[in-house]
């Protein structure tokens, strides 16, 4: 080591001398008050933070001799702050910017009020999830929804009587669940082209592995027939399973068949068809302009015996997984042992309720995902225009742009919904310097950068958090250097 590293190192050593005990800053007149409001152990921790940090500070040497008792001053406020901080909770309410309406990373499907406030109702009380007020005796949690579910997916197409649904995790148990308890030990025929991963490893090829059932693969990528079942058929198969491609789309040489004609294979065979349908969509989209996306009674008016869905997606409520289907085959997975592994809590009961009540209502409007979709692009645009004026003389350069939003979670792929969003420039800052300083921001906000700037895409931020996000805005102040 040369001099001058030793006289560095002697200094530094000097310095770190300098510094107070835990104790010591435990006893001072600010700090004991700070233990008057917090458990002790939390201040401790606290002053350990603080403490840490100012070592690094004098390992790295960002602080000189002279600036000890000013550092020191205001060691206090810091140790707050982290008390503050520590206390805040992990899991926060961010403003969404991204123009991707069910997000999987900022938790697809915002809740409609209504069912905001059934979950805090139920999940703050008791209630009679598992009671039967008229008898006294114990009832079932799935009863709760399961008259509505059938209104809604299998009344329009009359097989209220002959259908049952049920309501587990998400859709991958509900997948799960169903190989498990219907095909365990037997073949599942699937096309090559839906040997697919939805995202967050959900993979079919391993979801069924674990089921126990075997993976009878048929056709090609590109193109499967309806012929390319009916060789696979043999007395050891189990199901025809069929998988929405939801997260992307195949053109060029393709095909697929029609589900009626796998559910006509089916019937000759006596084999049922189960659709992993993912996006558990309950009304046409046509309205919104989106087509292709195949409701869940349609899949059972198409002859589908099961489908299994998903709550959080173009349902528009919260995480779960929806099974609906013929009574035969509903009734054997309810039987199974994992259905009680897999049940899910109140407060998914009381959201997803709620929910299906706006459709039956008819007040469908009143969920966030369809509100969002229906907002006219001219809206919008007046809406990214305040927002952008507002930032006039805060140093971010605002403009706005049109651009186009995206549905997202993975559903419909290819749909696009134009909208428009307020484009950030910072003259000294690149543009994911600004993405990062927006997630900085309270309440966090979360944006994409398109061609070398950040874009908000107003679609999809609820028109009340406007103010909320205009004043996080303008707290992004380009004076401190980093952002
Ligand atoms: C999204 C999706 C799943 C997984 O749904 P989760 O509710 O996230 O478990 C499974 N299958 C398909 C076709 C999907 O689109």
């Amino acid at each position: 080591m040369t001099i001058e590293g030793d006289r560095m190192d002697g200094s530094r050593n000097q310095l770190y001398r300098g510094l107070p005990s835990v104790n010591e800053v435990l006893q001072s007149e600010r700090v004991e008050l700070l233990l008057r409001l917090h458990p002790r152990s939390a201040v401790v921790e606290a002053v350990r933070t603080a403490l840490d940090g100012v070592r690094q500070e004098i390992a790295s040497g960002r602080i000189a001799q002279g600036e000890i008792p000013e550092r020191m001053e205001a060691l206090p406020m810091e140790i707050e702050e982290i008390l503050q901080q520590n206390q805040r909770p992990s899991l926060r309410s961010v403003i969404n910017a991204t123009g991707v309406l069910l997000h999987t990373n900022l938790g697809r499907a915002p809740l409609s009020p209504k069912a905001g406030e059934r979950v805090e109702k139920i999940a703050c009380g008791y209630s009679n999830l598992e009671l039967n007020l008229e008898s006294g005796e114990r009832g079932k949690r799935d009863e709760h929804v399961e008259g509505l579910l059938l209104a809604l997916v299998a009344e329009p197409t009359g097989l209220r009587e002959t259908h049952r649904a049920i309501v587990v995790n998400n859709c991958a148990a509900a997948t799960y669940l169903a190989l498990r308890a219907l095909a365990a030990g037997r073949e599942v025929l699937v096309s090559r082209g839906e040997l697919v991963e939805i995202g967050g490893g959900f993979r079919i090829p391993e979801i069924l592995e674990e089921s126990g059932a075997v993976l009878r693969e048929v056709g090609t990528t590109n193109r499967t027939r309806a012929a390319d079942y009916e060789a696979a058929l043999s007395p050891a198969t189990a199901m025809i399973l069929r998988v929405h491609q939801s997260n992307f789309s195949m053109e060029g040489f393709v095909e697929r068949p029609a589900l009626g004609e796998l559910v006509n294979l089916g019937r000759r065979a006596n084999i049922p068809v189960f659709e992993d349908h993912g996006t558990g969509l309950i009304q046409p989209l046509e309205g919104y302009g989106i087509v292709g996306e195949m409701t869940m009674s349609q899949s059972l008016a198409a002859g589908c015996d099961l489908v299994a869905a998903s709550g959080d997606k173009l349902l528009g409520g919260p995480q779960c997984g929806i099974l609906a289907g013929s009574r035969k085959l509903v009734d054997r997975i309810r039987a199974h042992p994992l259905f009680r592994a897999l049940r899910v809590d109140k407060m998914t009961y009381a959201a997803l309720e709620a929910t299906l009540l706006e459709y039956r209502s008819g007040r469908a409007a009143n969920i966030p995902l369809f509100r969002m979709l229906a907002a006219g692009a001219e809206e919008i645009a007046s809406r990214c225009r305040r927002v952008a004026e507002s930032l006039a003389d805060c140093g971010l350069l605002a403009e706005v742009v049109e651009t186009e939003s995206k549905l997202g979670g993975g559903t419909s792929p290819r749909t696009r919904v134009r909208s428009y969003a307020v484009a950030l420039h910072h003259p000294g800052h690149g543009a994911d310097e600004v993405l990062r300083g927006l997630r900085r921001l309270d309440p966090p906000v979360i944006g994409r950068i398109d061609e070398d700037r950040v874009l908000l895409d107003l679609r999809t931020v609820d028109p009340d958090c406007d103010a909320e996000l205009m004043a996080a805005l303008r707290s992004l102040s380009p004076g401190d250097g980093d952002l």
